[in-house]
C-alpha cells in the first residue's frame, strides 16, 4: 500500500492509460458524433480545394501582365458555383472573378477589386501594385489531396472536426463506444434525492456529480445507488460494478473505523497502484485493478474520497485521463494551463493543493483567485469556481503576481 506524490500518481495513471482496452465501435450520424472519439480515419474524398479557388473578389489575371501596368480587357465573369466555359484566357484578357470561384485556365493570380482601376470594360492595377503568381488563389489539393487522412483515429469530434467530415461528405462516422462506468456511493449517512431524511443525514450528491463528470469525459454512467458502511453491502456493489468497464466508488477510503472500501477490494483480490496521494483535497484516493475472474476481464477501479470537492478534484486528475483513454481518446494528462496569481496565498509543506478558484478571461494576463470556501464539503463554493489553483508543496507563501498552474474542468 503506497501513498505517492501527486506527479507520481499522474504518471501511474497515464502508464495504465497507455495499454487500456477499448470497448468496440459504433456508427453514428455526424451530429451525434460531437463529443465522441473517432474510431476511423476520415479521408478526403476529393482534392481540397477541388479546384484552384479565388480567395478574393476581383479579376483573374496573368500576374506578370497585370504587374506590367497595361490596360487589360474584361471578357467575362466567373461566379462561385460555376466554371468559366470560354476556354483559356488569352494575353491581354482578364475575367471578373468572385470569392470562391474557380480560377479560369490561363490566369495565375487574382487582383483584388480594391487595387484595380476600371474604365469601361478595361482594367489596370493601381500605380505601384504588383501581383505575385498565385496571389489570392488557393491551389487545387493544397489543403488535402484526395485520399489523405484529414481526421485521425482518436480525435475528439467538435465543431471543427464536424466541418471537416461534412466537407468530405460524411453524414455518418464510426466512433468508439462509450465505456460503461459503475458509480457506487458508500456511507451510512447518505440518502437519495427522493427520500425523506433526518437532519443528520446527507444527500448523495456525489453519484450525480460523478455521473455528470463521466458523461463529460465520454463515458456512460450507471449509478448503482448507495451502499451502507457494511462489508456485505459494499461487496455486493463491487461485484455488480465490476461488470462495467470501470468502477468508481466514493467515500469509505479514509482511516475511519467504517471506511471499508479498501478492505472489500482487497478481499476481492484487488491490486493497488496507490492508496493515497500527497494532495489536498483528495489525499485518501485509491487506484487499482480487480483481477480477471469467472470469465470477467480485469477491471480498473477508483476509490475516491467522499468529501464532494475531493471527489471532483480526484476525478479530474486521475479518473478522467484513464476514462478518456478507455474511450479511444489517447493518453493525455489533465488540463493544466498557466495563470497569474491575483493574491497572496499561504504555503503548505508536504501536499500539492488544488483549491477551488476562478481564472479570469483576460487575453494578455489571465489572473486566478481562490474562491472562499468552508473546506472540501462546500459544493456551493466549488460551483462558483471555474478551475482549481494548483499550489505545489512549500513552506513559503505564494505571492500575488506569481505564475501558477490551474486545472481546468
Ligand atoms: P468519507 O470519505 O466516507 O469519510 O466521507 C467524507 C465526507 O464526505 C463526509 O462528510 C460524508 O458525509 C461526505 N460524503 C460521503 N459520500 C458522499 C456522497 N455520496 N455525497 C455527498 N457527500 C458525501
Ligand atoms: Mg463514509
Amino acid at each position: 500500500m503506497a501513498v505517492v506524490g501527486f506527479d507520481e500518481a499522474l504518471e501511474i495513471v497515464l502508464g495504465h492509460a497507455q495499454s487500456v482496452g477499448m470497448s468496440g465501435t459504433e456508427r453514428v450520424g455526424l451530429l451525434d458524433a460531437a463529443g465522441r472519439v473517432l474510431a476511423e480515419g476520415i479521408r478526403a474524398d476529393r482534392d481540397q480545394p477541388p479546384f484552384a479557388r479565388s480567395t478574393r473578389d476581383g479579376y483573374a489575371v496573368r500576374a506578370e501582365e497585370f504587374s506590367g501596368g497595361s490596360a487589360l480587357g474584361v471578357v467575362g465573369q466567373v461566379r462561385a458555383g460555376e466554371r468559366w466555359l470560354g476556354g483559356e484566357m488569352r494575353a491581354g484578357e482578364v475575367l471578373q472573378i468572385m470569392t470562391g470561384a474557380p480560377l479560369p485556365d490561363g490566369a495565375d493570380a487574382v487582383a483584388m477589386v480594391e487595387f484595380v482601376e476600371k474604365t469601361g470594360d478595361r482594367v489596370r492595377g493601381v500605380a505601384g501594385r504588383g501581383l505575385r503568381v498565385g496571389e489570392n488563389v488557393v491551389p487545387q489539393g493544397s489543403e488535402a489531396r484526395a485520399g489523405d487522412v484529414v481526421l485521425a483515429v482518436g480525435m475528439r469530434v467538435g465543431a471543427a472536426e464536424v466541418a471537416v467530415a461534412a466537407a468530405c461528405g460524411r453524414g455518418e462516422v464510426t466512433v468508439f463506444r462509450r465505456p460503461s462506468v459503475a458509480i457506487v456511493a458508500t456511507g451510512d449517512e447518505l440518502v437519495e434525492l427522493d427520500e425523506a431524511m433526518e437532519d443528520f443525514q446527507i444527500r448523495n450528491s456525489n453519484s450525480y456529480a460523478l455521473a455528470a463528470m463521466v458523461t463529460e469525459a465520454g463515458g456512460r454512467a450507471e449509478r448503482l445507488g448507495v451502499a451502507r458502511d457494511l462489508l456485505g453491502e459494499v461487496r455486493e456493489r463491487v461485484v455488480e460494478g465490476r461488470e462495467r468497464d470501470l468502477l468508481i466508488l466514493s467515500g469509505g477510503v479514509s482511516m475511519g473505523e467504517y471506511d471499508l472500501v479498501e478492505e472489500v477490494l482487497a478481499e476481492e483480490g484487488a491490486e493497488f497502484f496507490f492508496t493515497g496521494v500527497k494532495m489536498q483535497p483528495g489525499k485518501p484516493v485509491v487506484f487499482g485493478r480487480l483481477p480477471e475472474r469467472d470469465g470477467l476481464e480485469a477491471r480498473y477501479f477508483f476509490g475516491l474520497p467522499g468529501n464532494p470537492i475531493s471527489t471532483q478534484v480526484t476525478f479530474h486528475c486521475f479518473v478522467e485521463p484513464l476514462l478518456r483513454a478507455m474511450g479511444g481518446g489517447g493518453v493525455e494528462g489533465p488540463d493544466f494551463v498557466q495563470a497569474t496569481l491575483g493574491e497572496d496565498v499561504e504555503g503548505k509543506a508536504g501536499l500539492m493543493r488544488l483549491l477551488p478558484a476562478r481564472v479570469g478571461r483576460d487575453r494578455v494576463r489571465p489572473e486566478v483567485r481562490l474562491v472562499g470556501w468552508q473546506g472540501s464539503g462546500d459544493v456551493a463554493a466549488n460551483a462558483r469556481a471555474n478551475c482549481y489553483a494548483v499550489l505545489p508543496p512549500r513552506e513559503d507563501g505564494f505571492r500575488a503576481g506569481e505564475v501558477i498552474s490551474v486545472l481546468l474542468r
